[in-house]
Order: C-alpha cells, then structure tokens, then sequence
C-alpha cells in the first residue's frame, strides 16, 4: 500500500538534494573540524560556508549569529536558560498559553527556581490577546518568549509586531522566537521585517533536514551563557563536536526552502484549502481550529464532533495515510490538547481532532483520497459513538433555527 503523508507538521522526509549534500561529510570528509591538519580544515570551512548560507536564508545576519544546535528543543532551552543565567538581576518572562512543551516545560522548571512568568491567552481562532500581551510588559521583564507558528493549529503569531511593541516598551527585554513551524515555509528577514527579534529557534527536520540538527539566531550583543559546557566549539558558546554531515544538510535544506517558496507555497496552499474545503462540505459537524486566523499555508487542524482523533486515524492508516490526532497530548495521556483547550474548542470536539499538514512533496492525488475515504470512517465511528444519537437530535452548532439534521441525506450507506 502506498503511504499518503500528512503528518509535515511532526517531521519531514529528508529532501534527496539534502541527503546528497550530507553523503560525503559520512564518508571520506569525516574529520574533526577543531583539528589542524588541512582535511579538517576543509570540513570547517564547509561548517563556515553552512553559517554564511543559513545567515543569508534569514535575512543577510552576521554568520557568527548563528548556532548550530541538535534541535529545536535545545535551541529554546539555550535561548531560556541562557539569557536567564546572564542576566541574574531580572526574573519577569513573558509567553504564550499555546506554546510548545520544548518552552511551556522550560518556563515551569524556571518559575520553580524564581523567575515569575505570566502567560498570555489565545481568542477562538488563536490569535494572541494583544491587550493581555501588552499588559504583560514590564520594565523589569528579562525575556519575552512568542513562538511564530503554532505546531498543532498552523495559527501565525505577527512575531515582528510583537518583537517591535517589546523594543518600544523597553530596548532591555529580549525577544525570542521559537520559529520551528515556519522556518522554510514563512519568509522571515532579521535584518529588516523582523529585526527587533534578538533570538530565534529552529529545527532542521521541520523542513527536509535529518532530525538532530536545529540552529539559533543570537542577535550580537545579546547577553547569553551556554547552555552545553565543555569544549570550545562555536566561540565557547556551544560545547560539543559539530555534527558536520547535519550542519551542511541543514544549509543545504534552508537553500531548498528558499528556492522552492514562491512556486510551491501557492501550490501547497490550494491543496489544504480544498482539503478543507471538501471535508467540511461532505462531513456535518466539524470544526476547523484557526480558521479565523492568518494560518500557515500546509496546516488543517479538523476535528469532528462526537468521536475520538486516535480512531480515526487509526482507520485512516488502513488506507496508508499517515496524520496526527491534534488533541492527543504527546505526553501519551489522555489529557485533550492544551493548544484546542486555549482556543476555546467545544467540549464534543476537543477529543476529535485531526490535523493533516502538507508539505512540498504532498500530491493532489494524495489529498484526494483523503476528501473520498475519511466521510465513511466518520460516519461509521459516528455510529458506534454513544453521543452521536443523542447528538443528530439537537442543532448543528451555527445551523439555521429549525434546519433538522439527517446524516443519511449527506452520506447514503
Ligand atoms: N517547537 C515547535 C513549535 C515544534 O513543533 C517542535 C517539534 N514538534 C519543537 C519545538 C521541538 O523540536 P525538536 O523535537 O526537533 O527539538
């Protein structure tokens, strides 16, 4: 059976250019970059030419701005301890209520150790409350932490306002983005657009890089202490042995993403707008989370009332496609999601969420078995759920007074 993937959001197929670029750094290149001879140092140089190729992809920054990282789950826990640690005197950080674990975790280690931390919610289709955000800025505040894309609703946070409204309140607070969801698919400029932002994170394998490579962007002059200690590696300021193989993978996909953008977005675009288009029309009762908000391009985040996410897709892996229930913590319990419960989702649909996420490998083809095999999964699992009775019998959220629901109508068996 071939496998239809729709799960870009969790990781990303290694792009065959990018492999190709890393082939040699596993074979006869393997040599320590910190070492002397002149086959090491043709590996540093490579090492150099990848920061020189990932500062341009962001916007023409310093090249010695970038850190290479294992992820971007290090990269926000350098950025977070990091700036906490070189800046003892100020405790006050600031984040959103829909942010990751790899910040949310990080955050609650912190506020254990005495920082203080205020959290700002989301509206129903996720947008940040700018009023709450902007309430929360202190003189006192050390670092506001906002990512850019949301992983499980595709909603954008505009990081560039944010960044810029932080600035104006006190050039002091530094502002850091967790950008792992929209590097490659969103253009970000640090050096114009978004050049009040002082540290920004990312993962290689968010956009056709191998997982175990990520980097982050340190504005020069940001006050910032390692966070891996050892070595001497990048300027002391990441210690540990530099994964070469990954370091060139990551310039190369960044090279990719670039190059591909302007034809593919659209493309990618259009397919998840009639995915979206085409559920919502043959399935009653749905409810797309971050409809209501400006949302990256390759992300749907459905859910159907009345059933459980992880049945569906488990139904939809039958047909090969491959998806992520958007309300299952990834923590493994049963606790709905903390993005859909911020949002406001209703109770009937929190549990029933799937999101599908696109990328630039992802056929129309793909997507329409999608559109033909998921009404009839949600029809049977409808029939089997003990709320669905119960449910055909009341209103369809926001039908018209008096519109009596028939399911048989919409999907003959
Ligand atoms: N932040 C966001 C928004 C993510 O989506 C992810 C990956 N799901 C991470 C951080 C962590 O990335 P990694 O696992 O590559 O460290």
């Amino acid at each position: 059976m071939k496998t239809i993937y729709l799960d870009n959001n969790a990781t990303t197929a290694v792009a065959p250019e990018v492999r190709e670029a890393i082939l040699p750094y596993l074979g006869d290149l393997y040599f320590n970059p910190s070492s002397m001879y002149q086959q090491a140092v043709q590996v540093a140089g490579a090492l150099n030419q990848a920061q020189e190729d990932i500062a341009e992809f962001l916007g023409g920054v310093f090249p010695d701005e970038i850190l290479f990282t294992s992820g971007a789950t290090e990269s926000n826990n350098t950025a977070l301890y990091g700036s906490v640690r070189a800046n003892p005197a100020r405790r006050h950080i600031v984040t959103s209520a829909v942010e990751h674990p790899a910040i949310l975790e990080v955050v609650k280690d912190l506020e254990r150790t005495g920082c203080e931390v205020s959290v700002v919610p989301v509206d129903e289709n996720g947008n940040l409350d700018m009023r709450e955000f902007v309430g929360a800025l202190r003189p006192d505040t050390l670092l506001v932490s906002i990512m850019h894309a949301n992983n499980e609703s595709g909603v954008i946070f505009p990081i560039n306002e944010l960044a810029r409204i932080v600035k104006e309140t006190s050039p002091e607070i530094l502002f850091h983005s967790d950008a792992t969801q929209s590097v490659g698919k969103v253009p970000i400029n640090l050096r114009s657009e978004y050049a009040d932002v002082d540290l920004l994170s990312f993962s290689g394998h968010k956009l056709h890089a191998p997982k175990g490579i990520g980097a982050l962007y340190v504005k020069r002059g940001t006050a910032l202490r390692p966070y891996l200690v050892g070595g001497h590696q990048q300027q002391g300021r990441r210690a540990g042995t530099e994964n070469a193989a990954f370091i060139v993978g990551l310039a190369k996909a960044c090279k990719l993403a670039a190059q591909c953008h302007a034809q593919e977005e659209p493309r990618i675009t259009a397919m998840r707008d009639k995915l979206e288009r085409e559920l919502t029309t043959r399935i009653p009762f749905v409810h797309v989370s971050g409809k209501g908000a400006p949302r990256l391009g390759n992300t749907l985040n459905i859910s159907f009332h009345y059933i459980e996410g992880e049945g569906i897709l488990y139904q939809l892996n039958e047909h090969g496609i491959c998806a992520s229930s958007g309300s299952a913590c990834t923590s493994g319990s049963l606790d709905p999601s903390h993005v859909l419960k911020a949002m406001g989702v209703p109770f009937t649909a929190l549990h029933g969420s799937v999101r599908f996420s696109l990328s630039r490998y992802t056929s129309e083809d793909e997507i329409d078995e999608i559109i033909k095999v998921l009404p009839e999964i949600v029809q049977k699992l409808r029939r089997l759920s003990p709320y669905w009775d119960q449910a055909k019998q009341q209103p369809r959220p926001g039908a018209p007074r008096g519109e009596v629901f028939d399911d048989r109508a919409k999907h003959p068996v």
